[in-house]
C-alpha cells in the first residue's frame, strides 16, 4: 500500500476534475466519485448552453441572410432541436473524453457512483449495488448546484436547459421567468430562433448584479428587438391548458404564451451528502461556512465550484479548485472573487469584471468613472457595430482599476484585457504605454488612459 496521503473528490464537474488533477500532480492518491464525468457543466450547464447559443447564432445569421432565397427553394428551414441535440452531445462527448484522458494520465482513480459522508474522515461510496466506506486525509466537495425550477408551482412541464431538446418546434411565443444570466441568454436564444419573447423579472431591473447603466442599456436594446419585459412581477403559478401556458402573477395579471422557460436561480447542491456527519457547519443561508482558502469547519474538508455558493461560473470552478488544492498542498493562494470576469452572449454582448459603480462607492472608494462610446473604436466602426458602451471605474487615490463594464460586440475581449490589468494591479494612467495591433478592440485602452482626470 502506498504511503501517499489520500484525497477523495466528490463530483466530477470542472471544479472536481481540476482539484483531482492538482492533487494527483502533488503526489496524493486521488479518487474521484461521480455517476458521470463532466458534471452538470457537460450535461445542463455552461458547455451545453454555449453550444446551443452558438447554434442559435448560426441559425439567425443563416435565416437573416438567406430567408428570401430559402422562401423560393426550401420547404422546411426551421431550427431542429433533435439535430441541435446531436451537435451538443458531440461537444459534450469531446469534453468528457478530454477529462477522462486527463484523469487516467494523472493516475486518478475514477469511481462511477455517489458519495456521502460517514464521519469526519470517511465517506460511504455507492457503486451500482455495492456500498463501502472510504477514508480520507482530505476531501474536496465539488457537487455543483441545482436549478430552483421545482420551487415554481406549475400544472405542467416547464422548460429548463435540461429538457429544451424535447421541444418539437420553435415556440411561437415564450415567457422566460427570471431576468438574470440564464434568463438573458435564453431570451436571446429564443429571440434568435424567431419566438416572441416576454421576460418576467421579480426585481426592478434585469441583470441586477451588473452595473445599473449597462442593465438599462440592455433593457433599451430589448425594447428595440420587441422583447417585452415585465419587472417587479412575481410569478404565482403557471398553468398548462392544452397548447398554452398561462403564467399567473401575484398582482393578478396573467401572461399567455406557448411555452415557459424557467431561470429563477440556482442553489448549492448539498443534499444527500450527510454533511453534518463530517462536522461541516453551514451559514444561515445554508451555504458551507468557508475560510478564504475554501476550507470548512472540518479542516480536512474543502468546497469548490458552484457548491461553495460563492460563484457559479466555470472560471470560478477552476479558480476555486486551485485555491483549495493549493491550501491542501500548502502552496497557498488567496482568492479575490471580484476579479472573476463574466460574459453574456446575448444581443448585444455584455461583459464585466470587477466592481460596478454602486458597489465601488459602497466599498468606500473615491472613484473616477470613464465612459466611452463604441463609435470611437475603429474596429467597431469597421464591423458596422458601433452601438456599444464601455465604463471603467478606478480608484482616484492610487489609479488602480476597480471594474470594467461593456455592452456591445467585442465586450468579452475588452473585459479580458481589463481582467489581466486588474489582477496585475496596473494603474489606469499607465495603460497608454501599451501598443496594440490595428484595428483591434484592444486599441481602446490607449484612448481610455487619456481620459483619466
Ligand atoms: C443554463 C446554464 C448556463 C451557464 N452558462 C455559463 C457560462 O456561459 N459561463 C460560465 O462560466 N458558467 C456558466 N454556467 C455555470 C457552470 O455550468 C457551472 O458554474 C459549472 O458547471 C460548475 O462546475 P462544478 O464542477 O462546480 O459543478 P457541476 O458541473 O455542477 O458538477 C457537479 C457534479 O457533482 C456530482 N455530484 C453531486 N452530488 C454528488 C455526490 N453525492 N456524489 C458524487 N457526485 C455528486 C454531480 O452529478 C455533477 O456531475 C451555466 C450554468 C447553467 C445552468
Amino acid at each position: 500500500m502506498s504511503d501517499n496521503k489520500k484525497a477523495i473528490i466528490i463530483g466530477a464537474g470542472p471544479a472536481g476534475i481540476q482539484s483531482a488533477l492538482n492533487l494527483a500532480e502533488s503526489g496524493f492518491d486521488v479518487s474521484i466519485i461521480d455517476e458521470q464525468i463532466g458534471g452538470n457543466y457537460a450535461v445542463a450547464g455552461s458547455l451545453i448552453s454555449n453550444a446551443l447559443i452558438y447554434l442559435s447564432y448560426l441559425y439567425s445569421s443563416y435565416m437573416n441572410k438567406t430567408t428570401k432565397f430559402l422562401d423560393h427553394v426550401c420547404e422546411d428551414n426551421s431550427f431542429n432541436f433533435k439535430k441541435a441535440k446531436k451537435y451538443v452531445e458531440s461537444v459534450s462527448a469531446k469534453l468528457k473524453k478530454n477529462y477522462s484522458d486527463d484523469l487516467e494520465n494523472s493516475g486518478v482513480n475514477y469511481i462511477k457512483g455517489t458519495a456521502r459522508f460517514n464521519s469526519e474522515n470517511s465517506v460511504i461510496v455507492s457503486e451500482e449495488e455495492n456500498e463501502y466506506e472510504l477514508e480520507f486525509d482530505y476531501a474536496v466537495v465539488a457537487t455543483g448546484s441545482r436549478g430552483m425550477s421545482n420551487e415554481l408551482s406549475s400544472s405542467g412541464k416547464l422548460i429548463t436547459i435540461r429538457d429544451i431538446f424535447e421541444l418539437e418546434k420553435i415556440p411561437s411565443s415564450i415567457a422566460v421567468i427570471g431576468g438574470g444570466f440564464v434568463g438573458a441568454e435564453f431570451s436571446a436564444f429564443f429571440k434568435r430562433l424567431g419566438s416572441d419573447v416576454i421576460i418576467v423579472e421579480k426585481s426592478n431591473r434585469l441583470l441586477n448584479s451588473f452595473d445599473a447603466q449597462i442593465s438599462k442599456k440592455y433593457e433599451d436594446s430589448l425594447k428595440k428587438q420587441s422583447v417585452e419585459v415585465i419587472k417587479d412581477a412575481e410569478v404565482d403559478k403557471v398553468e398548462k391548458i392544452g397548447n398554452k401556458c398561462i403564467t399567473f402573477l401575484k398582482d393578478g395579471n396573467k401572461i399567455e404564451s406557448e411555452e415557459v422557460f424557467v431561470a429563477i436561480g440556482r442553489k448549492p447542491s448539498l443534499d444527500n451528502l450527510d454533511i453534518e456527519k463530517a462536522g461541516v457547519k453551514l451559514d444561515k443561508t445554508g451555504k458551507p461556512r468557508l475560510n478564504t482558502k475554501l476550507r470548512s469547519s472540518n479542516e480536512a474538508v474543502y468546497f469548490v465550484g458552484d457548491c461553495t455558493g460563492l460563484g457559479m461560473l466555470v472560471n470560478w470552478a477552476y479558480r476555486s479548485a486551485d485555491i483549495a488544492t493549493n491550501s491542501i498542498t500548502a502552496t497557498g493562494k488567496v482568492f479575490q472573487r471580484h476579479v472573476l470576469p463574466r460574459v453574456l452572449y446575448i444581443d448585444p454582448e455584455i461583459a464585466y469584471v470587477g466592481f460596478n459603480e454602486d458597489d465601488a462607492k459602497e466599498k468606500g472608494f473615491d472613484i473616477g468613472v470613464i465612459k466611452y462610446n463604441f463609435s470611437d473604436i475603429e474596429k467597431s466602426i469597421i464591423l458596422g457595430e458601433s452601438k456599444g458602451f464601455l465604463k471603467v471605474i478606478y480608484n482616484k487615490k492610487n489609479k488602480r482599476i476597480l471594474g470594467c463594464h461593456v455592452i456591445g460586440k467585442g465586450a468579452a475581449q475588452i473585459v479580458s484585457m481589463f481582467s489581466v490589468m486588474i489582477q496585475s494591479k496596473v494603474s489606469i494612467d499607465s495603460i497608454s504605454d501599451y501598443v496594440f495591433n490595428h484595428p483591434t478592440f484592444a486599441e481602446v485602452l490607449s484612448d481610455i488612459a487619456s481620459k483619466v482626470k
